[in-house]
């Protein structure tokens, strides 16, 4: 059972004032915060952080927003973490996520939808590791 989870808020949450009661949810679900970062993304590391979208039709665009301000980058800790987290954030598309989601409360649309969550514990550690050292991530 994954024990951890990498996140980032998103740059219309951090425009919008959302860091603090995002990183308030987040605590009340019962997560623990193992490392945190405001920083930037450059255009070149959203585009290695997204790979995996290359060929889907939103990535230049995905990639131009992700790059277009401040980001909060945090690894978590709480057992199913990977689980959990996906269900505290819910679905891609605010439209669709559940009342009371991270996503349903502060995402404006599909693409500028605050918050990620990593998808596996393999994506996890890739993905905290974009922003970590080994020694950051304990
Ligand atoms: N995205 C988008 N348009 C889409 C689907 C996704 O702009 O039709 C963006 C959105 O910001 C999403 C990210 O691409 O969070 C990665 O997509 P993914 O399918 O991995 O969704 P997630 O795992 O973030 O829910
Ligand atoms: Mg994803």
């Amino acid at each position: 059972m994954s024990n951890k989870t990498f996140t980032m808020i998103k740059p219309d949450a951090v425009a919008n004032n959302h860091i603090g009661p995002i990183l308030a949810k987040i605590n009340e679900a019962g997560f623990r915060i193992v490392a945190l970062k405001y920083t930037c993304l450059s255009p070149e590391k959203a585009a290695a952080f997204y790979e995996v979208h290359k060929e889907r039709p939103f990535y230049n665009d995905l990639v131009k927003y992700m790059s277009s301000g401040p980001i909060v980058a945090v690894i978590l800790e709480k057992a199913n973490a990977i689980e959990d987290f996906r269900k505290l954030i819910g679905a891609t598309d605010p439209a669709k996520a559940a009342p009371g989601t991270i996503r349903n409360l502060f995402a404006k649309s599909i693409e500028a939808n605050a918050i990620h969550g990593s998808d596996s514990d393999a994506n996890a550690e890739i993905e905290g590791s974009f922003f970590f050292s080994q020694m950051e991530r304990f």
